[in-house]
């Protein structure tokens, strides 16, 4: 069982299967949303995650995939926690920093390469997607 929080721990949350990969976002929703060069997320089925304590606040708006995506923070310290396609309810992004530990996980995609930041760090050896990864992997 993985837990995890925002930094206020007013919202806190547990995940009933294990994570081991992860994508980074480079999009230029995430890097706000962030204050750095995106976010990092665990692609988990809603229906292993439930909130134990607190209510996070919903901002909704229309992604640079065009699709329309809930961001759920916490209202008292800002954290994001996760967010949802509005036509994929049954799926959701976790941030995988607001996990309270850090069993081995790898991020092993980046998506939204190209509007990273020129300070991001993008390891070759994972895959990378321009934009959202139903499009083919960018060889170099
Ligand atoms: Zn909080
Ligand atoms: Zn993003």
């Amino acid at each position: 069982m993985l837990t995890g929080s925002c930094l206020c721990r007013a919202i806190r949350y547990e995940v009933n299967i294990p994570i081991t990969e992860l994508r980074q976002c480079h999009c230029t929703d995430c890097q706000k949303v962030s204050g750095a060069g995106g976010t990092v997320n665990a692609w988990i089925a809603s229906s292993a995650f439930r909130i134990t304590h607190g209510e996070p606040r919903r901002f909704t708006k229309v992604a640079d995939s065009g699709r329309t995506l809930h961001r759920f923070f916490c209202a008292d310290c800002g954290s994001p926690i996760y967010s949802q396609r509005e036509v994929m309810p049954e799926m959701m992004t976790l941030r995988a920093g607001t996990l309270d530990n850090a069993p081995p996980m790898k991020v092993v995609a980046h998506i939204w390469t190209a509007s990273a930041r020129p300070w991001a760090h993008i390891d070759p050896a994972t895959q990378r997607f321009p934009g959202q990864p139903d499009a083919p992997a960018v060889k170099k």
